[in-house]
């Protein structure tokens, strides 16, 4: 019976498993109406929410805390101010209760919770989140990066974005709206290096066109075709490359619903399987990081306190794949 704390961002979160089903995953999360998340305030809001998050994961899943028989975390990567808060949760249960302790990876907890829900083998991910955006598949014993963004991540363009049409944030489920009504295709920069990518020159040029002569419903559908294009394109490229037949969606990103279908069309064509778990499980969330740690936990991998320090740059083919 495996809890797991997900604090690297916004989203405090907790997560209780048992033999890889999900029995609870509770959650609260930071926002604000100026949009960005303020790395102080939002480790000050996983301060507060933490025991009453944890309290309805317990309750949800009908588990005494002297039933859990490890406490997992995410260790990394991530904002420092967010990650040191849930570290210091579980620590402080896994020291209490005398279980142990396991730091997972973010990144990863999100590809092995999208390939759990959705039956996949060995999949690509496409992990499209507000700090990150890697498409990620196994080789040779550890999660490569077959290609990321060189500056921002696709999700933070979003909010960025939205901010600067003063949306609030989160901006993804916003900008989404928008792009909804938009009929227009406005031609933007399209950046693929390769297998890498860049948001950060869009970014500068979106804020430069908006308030011109376009509708902000129109630049919102181009921002949306051009980025999920770029994805998609990368995404293909590395399943074409490592020749895996599956493409899996992780991150907040991933619940766009024209992403999802840019995604589905492209595997189609390519005689693969697109899939993705739903909504709770694509955001930040316990669970992941509870089943990624079972399965850690299972193959004999822990975390002695004096290791458990949060790692903010720590990088997804650090990792050794040994569960
Ligand atoms: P995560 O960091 O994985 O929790 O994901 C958060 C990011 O997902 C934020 O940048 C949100 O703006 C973005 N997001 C959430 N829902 C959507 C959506 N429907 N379309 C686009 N972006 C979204
Ligand atoms: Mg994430």
């Amino acid at each position: 019976m495996l809890l797991g704390i997900e604090s690297t961002a916004h989203t405090f979160g907790v997560g209780i498993v048992h033999r890889g089903k999900v029995l609870a995953n509770e959650k609260s999360s930071y926002t604000t109406q100026e949009g960005g998340i303020i790395p102080w305030d939002a480790a000050q809001h996983h301060v507060d929410n933490c025991a009453e998050v944890a309290a309805a994961a317990l309750a949800k899943a009908k588990v005494n805390p002297k039933e859990l028989t490890g406490i997992a975390f995410s260790q990394g990567p991530g904002i420092g101010h967010s990650l040191r808060i849930g570290a210091l949760a579980a620590r402080c249960l896994a020291r209490t209760l005398g279980i142990p302790l396991v730091g997972v990876n973010h990144c990863i907890a999100h590809l092995e919770i999208g390939k759990q829900l959705t039956g996949m083998a060995d999949p690509v991910l496409l992990y499209v989140s507000g700090g990150n955006t890697q498409v990620i598949a196994c080789d040779a014993g550890k999660y490569r990066i077959f290609g990321e963004t060189l500056d921002i991540g696709i999700g933070n363009l979003l909010d960025a974005y939205a901010r600067h049409l003063g949306l609030g944030f989160p901006g993804g489920p916003k900008i989404a709206a928008l792009a909804a009504s938009g009929k227009k295709f406005v031609a933007l920069p399209y950046v693929v290096k390769g297998m890498d990518l860049s948001f950060g020159g869009l970014l500068t040029h979106m804020k430069r066109i908006s308030g011109g002569e376009h509708a902000r419903e129109d630049l919102c559908y181009s921002l949306q075709e051009t980025v999920f294009a770029m994805c998609c394109e990368v995404s293909e490229r590395a399943m074409a490359h490592a020749q895996k037949g599956e493409l899996v969606l992780g991150g907040g990103v991933g619940c766009n619903t024209r992403l999802q279908e840019m995604c589905r069309v492209m595997c189609e064509d390519r005689g693969a399987r697109a899939a993705w778990p739903a909504n709770e499980f694509l955001v930040d969330n316990g669970a992941m990081i509870a089943l990624l740690g079972e399965k850690m936990l299972a193959a004999g991998l822990s975390t002695p306190l004096e290791k458990s320090v949060i790692l903010p740059y720590q990088r997804t083919d650090e990792v050794e794949v040994t569960w």
